[in-house]
């Protein structure tokens, strides 16, 4: 019996068919962006953690890639016996499973302290099973455990800078639930290779379970052996009770809902899908937006944000503006535009905060599509500058957001019930849409680009071009904007030019 690992432990635990396709038929696993790049910090995460848990670098270090698992195994027993320094990756495999675990700490009494280390910034259930597995493998292995910890980004932590990550990480002990669940991780490796040991996949049907706690690589798979509603249920707004029902009803498509079940707005969606028609209160658009006058400001921002800041004085996964676009419609239809882009490398906060305070002067309303986002972004800026606190929010009372407006008054069926911008701007405003962009298209992909212009390596060519990306894209985004605002408002305002 080939001993199965943590990760497809997990993977029962998430769904035996997951873990039954993940043995048998792993190339059809297919990881989603978002996927690849947690991945991509849980690594980044576990680097800092070596520098932390072993500043003077003494500690040994199990490579399985280059060793092998049963040469990982043996060296992995071999320190724990002899070696009182850090283990970073120590491999265990016993009771038909194996692990390996990202720290081992030599404790005072001669046994040794597992530390799991994790990007997110609380401890989640799924963790609470992956600790508990550790802890029975490694106690089955013969490891003398004292203590079971897991450590997560501590996001009220401020960097003081100097590559001092000293605090980033905030262990929770838990020890005690991780050793009280032996007999339970014991049954779930039994029934794991039961699912294993199957001629073929288990029959279980897509449900809550395949974005629950991960989204599973597999829902292509899954979703294909199936034949797919015409009209989802994913397309009403704010479904997920609604779902739940249905799906226990075996209903799966709008048709099937009886309207009595639906809120007035999931109504809207419905009629309109079904009638293919759009639904537009233009007389209540324009009332929305009656008493605002001019100028009229249009704002849009791009941020960043770094699971290990890069920028003393901010703190893990805080949203940093590096990029605004504002169009500016004067009374007489005059359009200008104004943008701040800082890809220098060097924290853009504060320049930022400085050129959108100028930027927005002190007279007009200031549209933006989901207010909270840049409300709550300016309020952090005013809390970091406090000379600049004044100016910064004086700008929010002027702040009118487009976005309830689209919510509430329009619906094509081609939204397939969202509401962002992109899916609004193009059956609102036919022939502008995010389609004829070159390279950045929304704001993950203005994340990836700005990261990547930050690069010490990358040439002056590349950064010109995403510079260039990147201005088009915000800049579209305002545009759009422009153009809601016109068309929500009823007005026949000559065509603004192509060239927002
Ligand atoms: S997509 Fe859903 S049903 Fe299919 S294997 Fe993954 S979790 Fe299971």
């Amino acid at each position: 019996m080939k001993p199965l690992s943590k990760s497809k432990l997990i993977a029962f635990r998430q769904c035996p068919k997951r873990l039954w396709l993940e043995v048998h038929r792993p190339e059809l696993r297919e990881d989603s962006p978002g996927t690849c790049a947690s991945f991509q910090v849980g690594y980044q995460v576990g680097d800092i953690a070596k520098r932390l848990y072993d500043p003077a670098g003494q500690g040994a270090e199990i490579d399985v890639a280059l060793m092998g698992y049963q040469v990982a195994f043996e060296r992995s027993a071999e320190l724990l016996a002899r070696s009182r320094l850090p283990i970073f990756e120590a491999g265990f495999s016993a009771a038909g499973a194996l692990a390996f675990a990202d720290v081992m700490l030599p404790d005072s009494v001669g046994g040794w302290r597992m530390v799991e280390i994790k990007s997110s910034t609380s401890v989640k259930d799924y963790h609470r099973d992956d600790s508990a597995i550790q802890a029975y493998i490694a106690k089955s292995a013969g490891v003398r455990l004292s203590s079971v910890s897991l450590a997560c980004i501590d996001n009220s932590w401020v960097y003081p800078g100097h590559a001092d990550y000293r605090g980033l990480l905030k262990e929770t002990d838990l020890t005690a639930e991780a050793f009280a669940r032996a007999a339970e991780v014991e049954g779930w490796i039994s029934k794991a290779h039961e699912v294993v040991a199957q001629p073929s996949e288990p029959i279980i049907a897509t449900g809550d379970q395949c974005g629950t706690p991960f989204e599973c690589g597999y829902c292509t798979y899954c979703n294909s052996a199936k034949s797919q509603p015409e009209f989802p249920l994913h397309w009403f707004p704010n479904s997920g009770a609604l779902r739940s029902r249905m799906a226990k009803e075996g209903i799966n498509d709008m048709r099937g809902v009886a309207d009595d079940l639906l809120s007035a707005k999931q109504q809207t969606v419905k009629r309109a899908t079904l009638s293919n028609a759009v639904y537009f209160d233009a007389p209540g658009a324009a009332a929305d937006l009656a008493s605002h006058g001019f100028p009229a400001l249009f704002l849009d921002f791009e941020t960043i944000q770094f699971a290990i800041p890069i920028w003393k004085g901010t703190r893990p996964y805080q949203q940093i503006p590096f990029q605004f676009s504002l169009h500016t419609l004067c009374a007489t239809g005059k359009l200008v535009h104004t943008a701040f882009l800082d890809l220098s490398g060097h924290d853009p906060s504060e320049y930022f905060a400085r050129s959108l305070i100028e930027a927005c002067g002190t007279s007009g309303p200031i549209f933006v599509y989901n207010a909270g986002f840049e409300s709550t972004r300016i309020r952090e800026l005013a809390e970091r500058f406090a000379i600049l606190a004044e100016p910064l929010l004086a700008i929010l009372p002027r702040i009118v957001d487009l976005l309830p407006v689209a919510r509430n008054r329009y619906y094509h069926p081609s939204q397939q019930g969202s509401w962002s911008i992109k899916a609004v701007l193009p059956a609102a405003v036919p022939g502008l849409s995010y389609e004829s962009l070159v390279g950045v298209r929304d704001g993950s992909m203005a994340m990836e680009a700005f990261v990547e212009a930050l690069a010490p390596d990358i040439s002056a060519d590349r950064k010109a071009e995403i510079h260039r990306q990147l201005h088009a894209y915000c800049r579209l985004d305002t545009f759009a904007m422009v153009r809601l605002w016109q068309f929500f408002n009823g007005r026949n305002d000559p065509p603004l030019s192509d060239d927002y």
